[in-house]
């Protein structure tokens, strides 16, 4: 809106200005966390993002060697190349499969990503949008299984897929395995030097340099707040829309928002360590990523029982460790880690010992490093930022009915005119893309200017 010339004023709840982007001072002084992303493939493709002048205001990528590792308890670990034949490579028998899997998705990437990372519309790649969207739409377990024969494979590739925070059994959930693998061919999953603040502070400078001005601590409580303005962009998920603006919207509209269902939460836990994690696969140490869950069958039950509302003892984890790459992070000799599993919504388990015993089964004498840690169940979560709904970082379940047309089937658009939706809970969902602000932004100044 600004770089249309518009006058823009954010009004931000919180003191810190990020909400999913942020870092702070979580255990211990001098080392900087990730309250809640940390790893960007999304941001680094994502073709709003390359269109601004981020680096200039400071942010830089650092990109880890390889996008993700994935450790085994037999001591192995496959990871995710930025070539896809070095990938394929530690496949073994599924070496073939994986390079007729992504080669030509790798290969349309450029231009797919602009189909992919939006709402519904006609497409500027139908092919490739066609050829992705037939292996995209399957449950990720069905393609794994389908595609290969070893278990490396498939569980390399569940633990890509259960990023979707959906059972691997349901339809869809394979594109988000497809997306980010070919994320990490095409782009990487690179970190933000300095932390997760970087990003958001670039994306405020490059704001203010247009002329437009952020207001921490100001949380909205209803519209009528708000200075007279043609557009309002609500940066709020469904159950905040309703509590700000609920009574100026349709009754049938209002059902509809009623009706959007949220997903899985997330347990998420920071450590400071006095030394690096002690891998057994010394590979792990090439990337910031690593996904603890062994077997496709051990991840599935995971994230199945995440779902349905349970607690496993051996939860898929999700683990970066930014430190090994940036300096910035920690002093010295120590280090940080990040990390969290999915658990039920809402959930108020204590989840932290079972996190750990999950690293320290593929990394023995981790426990032994941990000087600080800080636990965010999903209340916690929600309390740094209203839009974590029962610990859900997605913005909403991004299950087949909500995956393509979120909220509601007005997507960015609302009951009333002038009023929008701009967060993850719009096309094209979760994760750090700036593309729901982007498109509920093109909307808004086609229809009001
Ligand atoms: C633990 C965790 C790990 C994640 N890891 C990754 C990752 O590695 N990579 C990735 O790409 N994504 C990741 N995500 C997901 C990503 O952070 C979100 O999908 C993304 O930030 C959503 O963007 P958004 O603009 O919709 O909302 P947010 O980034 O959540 O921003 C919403 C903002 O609105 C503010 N707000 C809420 N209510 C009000 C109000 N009433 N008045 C004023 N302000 C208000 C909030 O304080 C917040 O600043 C993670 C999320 C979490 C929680």
């Amino acid at each position: 809106m600004a770089q249309h010339g518009k006058s823009v004023v954010v009004y931000e709840a919180q003191a810190n200005i990020g909400g999913g982007a942020r870092s702070a001072e979580l255990t211990l002084p001098g080392f900087i966390h990730d309250l809640c992303s940390s790893v960007y493939p999304l941001a680094i493709g994502s073709p709003f993002f390359r269109s601004l002048p981020l680096s200039q205001h400071g942010l830089e990528w650092i990109q880890p060697a390889a996008a993700v590792a994935h450790p085994f308890d037999d001591g192995t670990v496959v990871t995710l190349e930025r070539s896809v034949e070095a990938t394929a490579a530690q496949l073994g028998p599924d070496e073939q499969s994986y390079r007729k899997l992504m080669v030509p998705l790798v290969a349309g990437w450029n231009g797919l990503d602009v189909d992919l990372l939006g709402p519904v519309r006609a497409p500027r790649h139908p092919w490739n949008l066609a050829r992705f969207g037939l292996l995209g739409i399957q449950p990720a377990r069905r393609l794994a299984e389908g595609r290969f024969q070893a278990e490396r494979a498939k569980g390399f590739f569940a633990g890509i897929a259960a990023h979707s925070m959906l059972p691997l059994e349901n339809w869809g959930s394979a594109a988000f395995g497809l997306v980010l693998a070919i994320a990490g061919h095409a782009v990487g999953w690179p970190i933000a030097r300095g932390g997760a603040q970087k990003l958001t502070n670039a994306l405020a400078a490059h704001l203010r340099s247009l002329g437009g001005e952020i207001i921490p601590n100001r949380p909205v409580r209803s519209l009528g707040e708000l200075p007279a303005s043609r557009v309002v962009l609500c940066d709020l998920t469904p159950r905040q829309v309703l509590e700000i603006a609920g009574e100026h919207f349709s009754p049938h509209y209002r059902e509809s928002l009623r009706q959007y269902r949220y997903g899985m939460g997330a347990f998420k836990m920071d450590w400071a360590l006095s030394g690096p994690v002690p891998w057994t696969a010394v590979e792990c140490k090439r990337a910031a990523t690593i996904h603890l869950g062994g077997t496709l069958e051990e991840i599935a039950f995971s994230e199945r029982s995440a779902w349905r509302g349970e607690h496993v003892e051996r939860p898929f984890v999700l683990l970066a460790q930014p430190s090994l790459f940036d300096p910035e992070r920690a002093s010295a000799t120590k280090h940080t880690l990040w990390g969290y599993c999915h658990v039920p919504h809402g959930s108020t388990s204590n989840m932290a010992v079972k996190i750990e015993n999950q690293i320290e089964r593929f990394a023995p004498g981790f426990k032994d490093l941990v000087i600080g840690r800080s636990l965010m169940p999903p209340n916690e979560l929600e309390k740094h930022n209203a839009n974590l709904i029962g610990g859900d970082i997605n913005g909403g379940a991004a299950d087949l009915r909500q995956l393509f047309l979120r909220p509601t089937l007005k997507m960015y658009g609302t009951s009333v005119k002038g009023l929008y939706i701009c967060s993850a809970s719009t096309p094209p969902g979760g994760g750090v893309h700036g593309m729901c602000g982007y498109f509920a932004a093109r909307k808004a100044l086609k229809e009001m200017f």
